[in-house]
């Protein structure tokens, strides 16, 4: 079995950056962050949960449309680990599924709920043809409403050239999100950065 590397940044001297926004789509907050992004400009990846996938298709076509990638995030954002095999097989392949029917583009990056992880997980994933990707920021806990000064200050600690930066867009109230990445996506701008999607991001990878 092929070794199934977890990505958390690509090392790349090009000022490229990886925004990620896992759980959605949600009809409340993503069209906010995609409004948002478009004020920047470049690209992101999406995590979407395969359950709101099948709430909210019109909102994952517009991430599409927006030149934007969706990413494997599970059907029901179980913790993997915890299922068997076919379990695990089940949950990806739902979701692929769906991101296929809504949007015509097969998913090539899987981001595990919860970052939950184990030996049998990966090797589905490697059958999947899925690079497993994590993050740099994952101190921000953006999830769980630390404060926007919070959000930034422990993601730009770790901001540099090919860095995955990981944030929701998904669920409950995503207001501390979307205010820290407008401050982030700003001062990447002014420093140079351009925003890519993860698959590109890898695509560059040695
Ligand atoms: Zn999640």
């Amino acid at each position: 079995m092929a070794a199934v590397t977890i990505y958390n940044e690509v090392k790349t001297e090009e000022k490229l950056l990886a925004f990620t926004f896992d759980d959605g789509p949600n009809p409340e907050w993503t069209p906010q962050f995609l409004d948002t992004f478009k004020q920047y400009g470049g690209k992101a990846t999406f995590y979407v949960q395969g359950t709101n996938m099948e709430k909210y298709p019109e909102i994952a076509r517009r991430i599409v449309l927006e030149g934007h990638e969706l990413g494997n995030h599970s059907y029901s954002h179980p913790r993997l680990p915890e299922l068997d095999r076919e379990g695990q097989v089940e949950e990806l392949q739902r979701a692929e599924q769906l991101i296929v029917a809504v949007t015509g583009v097969r998913p090539n990056t899987f981001r595990p709920p919860y970052l939950a992880v184990n030996d049998e997980l990966l090797s589905v994933a490697g059958e999947f043809d899925y690079a497993v990707i994590h993050g740099v920021n994952l101190e921000a806990n953006d999830w769980d409403m630390p404060g926007v000064s919070h959000i930034v200050d422990s993601t730009r600690a770790v901001m540099r050239s090919g860095s995955i930066l990981l944030f929701h867009d998904g669920f409950g109230d995503r207001s501390q999100s979307l205010a820290a990445i407008s401050i982030l996506l700003e001062e990447a701008v002014a420093q140079g950065y351009r925003f890519v999607t993860v698959s590109e991001l890898l695509g560059l990878k040695t």
